[in-house]
C-alpha cells in the first residue's frame, strides 16, 4: 500500500517533471492607466493582435488576459530568445517574462525552477524569492514558501539570498488552478498599442528626423503610413534605398506596414520654371504635403507627421513652418520639434536607423533651387506664386506615379519605385 505522504511539508527537495505538467507562458504586463475606462477589451484586443503578429512562426497559442496582464502559451522554450528578442519592439507592453505554469504542488515549484535554469541559467549573484498566494487553501504560507524555495535554489547553486538588494527575484505565484513561476522580467517599449489611436501619413526622407518621428507617433498608439518624395532620375536613387530600409524598421513596430514612393522630379520642374528661385523649397515642401494629404485621405489617416524641429534648417524657421503647412487643413503633427539634433542621433543610435541615415543621399528640395532660399516666407507669398500654376494637377500627376509598398517588407522591391512604370504593368 502506497503511504499518503504530504509532500508540501516533507519532500523538501523532490523535483518530479512528469507529473508537474510544466507549460511554458509568457505574461505581459501593461500601465495600468492605459487600460482604463471602457476602451480596456478593444485595446487588450489589439494588444494581442500585435503580440500575436511579432511572433508569428513561432509555436505559442491560446491567448487570454487576466486584469492588466496577457498570457500566451510558448510550446516551445528553444524559441524562447527568438521571441524576447521581438517582443522587444511591441507597444503597450510594460514588461514581459517567461513563467513556467505548473500544478498546484511545492514538487512543481521546483521543476519549474530547475526548468526556468536551463532557459536562463542559474542566478549568477545574489536572489531572492517572493510568493504571492491568492490561494489560500495552498498549505504553505508565503514566508514560509519563500524560505523553503530560497533554500533550495541556495543548497543547488550555491548562490548567496539578498533579499534587500536581489540581482535576480524569482516569482511564485500561486493561483487555484495553477501557479507561474518566473524570474526578472524583461522591459518592454512602453506606450500604447499600434492601432489604437488610429492611422498617420509620415512624410519621410532619408534622413535622422523623419524615423525618429514616425517611431514617436508608433509608441502613442498611431498606425504609420510612410510616404516619401523622390526625383529620381533626376538625382541618385539613394533616398530611396534609404527610406525603404528605414521603412523596414519602422515596421518592426507595426502588423500593418505601408510605404509609398512619390517621384516629383517632373513637378518641381513645373514649380522651377514659374517661381522665384528663394521660394522654391517652400513650394516644393507644399507640394509635398498636399501629396502626404492626398495620401492620408485613401488611407483613411487623420494627420501627417513630420520630423521637423525648430530652427534645424532653413526651412525650420517659424515663418516656413507656416508657409508650408498651411498647404493642407490636416493637423501636421511634429513630435521632434523642440529637439536638438545630437538628442535626435541618440535616438536613432538606439533605434538602430543611425547609420542608415548617416548615408549621404540627394535632398529632392536642392534640385533647382540657390545656396540660400527664404527664410520668411509668408503664406501670402506662396499662395501667390502658386497661381501661376495648376497644383492640383501637380499633385494628380506625381501622384499617377507613386509606388505603395505593403505585405512584409522583406519582399519590398525598391527597383518597382524606381522604374514606376514596372509597378503599374
Ligand atoms: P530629416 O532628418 O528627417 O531629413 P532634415 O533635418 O533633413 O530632416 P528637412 O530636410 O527640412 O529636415 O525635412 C523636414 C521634414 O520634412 C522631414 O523630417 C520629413 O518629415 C519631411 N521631408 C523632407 N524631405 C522629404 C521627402 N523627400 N519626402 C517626404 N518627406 C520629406
Ligand atoms: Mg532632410
Amino acid at each position: 500500500m502506497q503511504i499518503h505522504r504530504d509532500e508540501t511539508v516533507l519532500d523538501s527537495d523532490a523535483v518530479d517533471f512528469e507529473s508537474s505538467r510544466l507549460q511554458p507562458v509568457i505574461v505581459f504586463r501593461v500601465h495600468e492607466i492605459a487600460l482604463k475606462g471602457l476602451n480596456r477589451r478593444w485595446f487588450t484586443q489589439i494588444l494581442r493582435e500585435n503580440i500575436a503578429h511579432a511572433l508569428r512562426g513561432l509555436n505559442v497559442d491560446n491567448f487570454r488576459s487576466r486584469s492588466s496582464r496577457t498570457f500566451v502559451d510558448l510550446h516551445d522554450l528553444d524559441q524562447w530568445p527568438e521571441a524576447r528578442e521581438r517582443l522587444k519592439h511591441v507597444f503597450g507592453v510594460a514588461n514581459f517574462s517567461l513563467a513556467l505554469q505548473c500544478r498546484v504542488r511545492m514538487k512543481s515549484i521546483r521543476s519549474a525552477l530547475h526548468t526556468l535554469f536551463k532557459v536562463e541559467g542559474e542566478p549568477e549573484g545574489s536572489f531572492c524569492v517572493r510568493s504571492r498566494r491568492a490561494n489560500k487553501n495552498f498549505p504553505k504560507r508565503s514566508p514560509e514558501i519563500e524560505r523553503d524555495i530560497g533554500a533550495w535554489i541556495q543548497r543547488k547553486t550555491d548562490a548567496p539570498v539578498d533579499l534587500s538588494n536581489p540581482d535576480r527575484t524569482y516569482r511564485i505565484e500561486i493561483l487555484h488552478d495553477a501557479i507561474y513561476v518566473s524570474s526578472d522580467a524583461i522591459q518592454g517599449p512602453g506606450g500604447l498599442p499600434v492601432g489604437v489611436s488610429g492611422r498617420v501619413v509620415v512624410l519621410m526622407s532619408g534622413g535622422f528626423d523623419s524615423p525618429i518621428a514616425a517611431y514617436r507617433m508608433l509608441k502613442r498608439g498611431c498606425t504609420v503610413t510612410m510616404v516619401h518624395c523622390h526625383a529620381h532620375p533626376f538625382v541618385r536613387s539613394t533616398s530611396i534605398e534609404k527610406v525603404t530600409e528605414l521603412a523596414r524598421k519602422i515596421c518592426e513596430h507595426q502588423p500593418d506596414c505601408r510605404l509609398v514612393t512619390v517621384p516629383i522630379g517632373e513637378a518641381q520642374q513645373q514649380i522651377a520654371i514659374t517661381s522665384e528661385p528663394t521660394l522654391r523649397v517652400v513650394l516644393y515642401r507644399r507640394h509635398m504635403v498636399r501629396i502626404a494629404a492626398a495620401l492620408a485621405e485613401s488611407e483613411g489617416a487623420g494627420a501627417l507627421v513630420t520630423g521637423e524641429s525648430v530652427g534645424q534648417v532653413s526651412s525650420q524657421t517659424l515663418e516656413n513652418i507656416q508657409a508650408i503647412g498651411s498647404a493642407t487643413d490636416l493637423p501636421i503633427l511634429r513630435p521632434l520639434i523642440g529637439f536638438d539634433k545630437n538628442e535626435i542621433v541618440d535616438h536613432a543610435r538606439e533605434l538602430g536607423t543611425e547609420e542608415i541615415s548617416s548615408v549621404p543621399d540627394d535632398d529632392c528640395c536642392t534640385v533647382f533651387v540657390p545656396a540660400h532660399p527664404t527664410t520668411h516666407a509668408t503664406v501670402a507669398e506662396a499662395e501667390q506664386a502658386e497661381e501661376q500654376m495648376d497644383v492640383a494637377a501637380l499633385v494628380e500627376q506625381s501622384m499617377a506615379r507613386q509606388t505603395i509598398f505593403a505585405g512584409d517588407p522583406a519582399n519590398w522591391d525598391v527597383n518597382l519605385a524606381l522604374n514606376p512604370e514596372l509597378a503599374s504593368v
